[in-house]
């Protein structure tokens, strides 16, 4: 019997093409000559997608008949319509949990960063200003009593506020319900979360339903010595509010690893002092990249070998 075709249009880690040359009969069309050119020969008989950020709508289902399976590098998997991926029979798989503890570290990370200004008190030392116009100033910002409040207590805001507990901070959390047997205080409205705070974790999935979710209001509630920080999806804030609330002192600080456009960053982003911005780096260590390109192939693989996968999203499951 010949081998599922499996398209892979972009590079992922090395070995996700190792492994599944020795199952499927894998595509990669961005080695060669005429990416497009191959992936139009080969998109009648293509059974499987592995995906790596690329858009995934109607239009793109349409080009591929006998698609049967779509595995994003990823646990956001935003850039798919995964409802329209479940209605045609598609599956759509993620990489939840393999990077829950990186990216976890990455916030906790940003949020010091951020709250102490250590990006900026490493530029001083740098560029020689401590020898030359002496210490850095005191930053206005401490950890010390802050509350957090984490908008999306999922796997990874779970690991946030762990982490956050340990550091001595209060959690509170919004997420669309109150869940049973989590004992920090719930808010039903980010709004609401955000008047009870004075830092604010995103770690929600991206998409429509949470777009802009930190608005000119979020801001204004979140307060003056107020710090956002979001690892969820640029998508989530409302940039132009954002650096409005920045420059003139709405909040104290932002800490971000994505953006509305990425990889576009406002040049008016940039050069805020009182930002630390982040290439979208939250799970990226070779370590965690190799676990998540480890369950794209073994999600390939399950699904062709028993017709089952390992991780499907929320939308195709049951
Ligand atoms: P989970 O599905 O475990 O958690 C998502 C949480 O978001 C849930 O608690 C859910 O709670 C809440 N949520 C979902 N939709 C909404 C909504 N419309 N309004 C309010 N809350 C909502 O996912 P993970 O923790 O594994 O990942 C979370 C997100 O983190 C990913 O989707 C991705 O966007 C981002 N991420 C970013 C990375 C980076 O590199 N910066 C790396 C990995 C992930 P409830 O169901 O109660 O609403």
């Amino acid at each position: 019997m010949s081998l599922p075709v499996v398209l892979m249009s972009r590079p992922m880690r090395p070995l996700v093409a190792r492994q599944l040359t020795e199952k499927v009969s894998l595509v990669e069309s961005h080695l060669q000559d005429d990416p497009d050119a191959a992936i139009a020969e080969v998109a009648a008989d293509v059974r499987g997608l592995a995906c790596i950020g690329q858009k995934v709508d109607a239009a793109l289902l349409d080009r591929f008949p006998k698609l049967e399976i779509i595995a994003n590098f990823g646990v956001g998997y935003d850039n798919i319509d995964a409802s329209a991926c479940a209605a045609r029979g598609v599956m759509v798989t993620n990489t939840p949990d393999v990077l829950t503890e990186e990216v976890a570290d990455t916030a906790l990370g940003l949020l010091i960063m951020t709250v102490r200004e250590f990006g900026a008190a490493e530029r001083h030392l740098r560029a020689g200003k401590w020898e030359g116009e002496g210490a850095f100033p005191l930053t206005a910002g401490t950890l010390r009593g802050r509350t957090l409040g984490i908008v999306g207590l999922g796997r990874i805001g779970k690991a946030i506020a762990e982490r956050a507990e340990a550091f001595g901070l209060k959690i509170a959390y919004h997420g669309r319900s109150k869940q049973a047997g989590v004992a920090y205080p719930y808010f039903p409205s980010v709004l609401e979360l955000a008047a009870a705070c004075d830092t604010l974790m995103l770690v929600v999935p991206g998409g429509a339903e949470t777009r802009h979710m930190v608005d000119k209001p979020v801001l204004e509630a979140l307060g003056r010595d107020g710090v956002l920080i979001n690892v969820g999806r640029g998508t989530l804030v409302d940039e132009a509010a954002l650096i409005e609330a920045l420059e003139n002192g709405t909040i104290l600080s932002a800490g971000l690893d994505v953006f509305e456009q990425e990889p576009h960053v406002p040049a008016k982003l940039r050069a805020l002092e009182n930002v630390v911005a982040l290439p979208h780096v939250g799970s990226a260590s070779v370590h965690t990249r190799d676990a998540m390109g480890q369950l794209v192939v073994d999600n390939l693989v399950s699904w062709f070998e028993t017709g089952k996968p390992v991780t499907p999203v929320a939308e195709c499951k049951g």
